[in-house]
């Protein structure tokens, strides 16, 4: 299968999504606290019903598995932010009103099955809520495999931002996201690299999401002098993708132990690196798990790498 006009309807929602999300960053946005106390913000369910409206518009039977529930929105306490989300919405979907919103948010609440998509409408929400680095992911998985990634990273680089695409078998794409009409895509190969200024690393902001101690030590034995970038969201597989980073680090958090990372933080990033030429597994050395669940519940870790050191990562991981 080609998968060209679910590559050309993810781009398209992605982009879409990105202005929203971009109207609301440039107004400092507000942070919700969710059950879980992780932060969410009118961005993150207004991107969410975006792309999960174009996404159920053009494939009416795939299951979509996104990060935000709408019920939260729900609550009479809300009521102030559901009509703000509907008004951003509207301008880029006129049709939007509040019980639209809902069941467009909610169409991101289908489960995992043979074919689906998932979706983080903003995946490093906490970069995005300081102004920081975020990640719009979307991936079209089919019995357990990712065929189509799209990551709009929008704080991205100087240009307005970067769009990174990929199709299984057909290559992994850059293209600015404000001029990406008027421009033509540049496909990405990871080539071997020791150069000191890129041959790096690059690991979460936030030292709760990994294991900066041993990600640092085991950087440190793979050769890798200097610091490590370290960056929000699912950029992190861009920065790999593109030559930026030789490796990307998420080892368990000590405190965390029980975490099991969820496959929107992960899906569209893999692929994109995957097709450049890189490798993702986990610490065992195991393919990241996709087909079963929303949480990869048999891997642990992440390791994402330029191909070339990734056997020598996990041979050092072992001793
Ligand atoms: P990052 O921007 O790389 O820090 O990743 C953001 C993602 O980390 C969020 O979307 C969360 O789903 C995820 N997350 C939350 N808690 C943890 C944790 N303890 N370990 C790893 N990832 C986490
Ligand atoms: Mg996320």
């Amino acid at each position: 299968m080609s998968y060209e006009k679910e590559e050309s309807i993810a781009i398209q929602a992605c982009l879409q999504a990105a202005k929203l999300t971009e109207r609301v960053r440039s107004k400092i946005p507000k942070a919700i606290e969710k059950i879980d106390n992780s932060p969410v913000t009118l961005a993150d369910f207004g991107s969410q019903a975006l792309i999960c409206y174009h996404i159920h518009s053009a494939f009416p039977d795939d299951p979509i598995v996104a990060e935000e529930n709408p019920k939260e929105l729900l609550k009479p306490e809300r009521a102030g932010d559901l009509k703000q989300i509907v008004d951003y919405v509207k301008e880029d979907n006129k049709d939007v009103d509040e019980k639209k919103l809902i069941e467009w948010i909610g169409y991101g609440n289908g489960r995992v099955s043979e074919r689906f998509w998932t979706l983080d409408p903003i995946d490093g929400t906490k970069g995005f809520i300081r102004q920081d680095q975020y990640a719009i992911a979307l991936a079209l998985i089919v019995d357990g495999d990712v065929k189509v990634g799209v990551m709009a990273c929008p704080a991205y680089g100087n240009d307005g931002g970067l769009l990174f695409y990929a199709v299984r078998g057909k290559g992994s794409y850059t293209q600015s996201i404000t001029s990406y009409d008027t421009t033509i895509p540049t496909r990405i190969h990871i080539v071997a690299n020791n150069d000191q200024n890129t041959f790096r690393f690059t690991e979460s902001v936030e030292s709760c999401h990994g294991d900066q101690t041993k990600q640092n030590e085991i950087a440190k034995r793979i050769g890798i002098q200097t610091p490590p970038i370290r960056m929000d969201s699912q950029v992190k597989y861009g920065l790999v993708a593109n030559g930026e980073a030789v490796l990307y680090f998420r080892f368990p958090n000590p405190h965390r132990q029980d975490y099991r990372e969820n496959i929107w933080d992960h899906a569209a990033g893999t692929i994109i690196v995957e097709e450049a030429g890189g490798k993702v597994t986990d610490m065992d050395g195991k393919p990241l798990n996709f087909r079963d669940n929303e949480k990869m519940l048999h891997n642990r870790g992440v390791i994402v790498s330029n191909g070339i050191i990734h056997d020598q990562v996990l041979e050092v991981l072992k001793s």
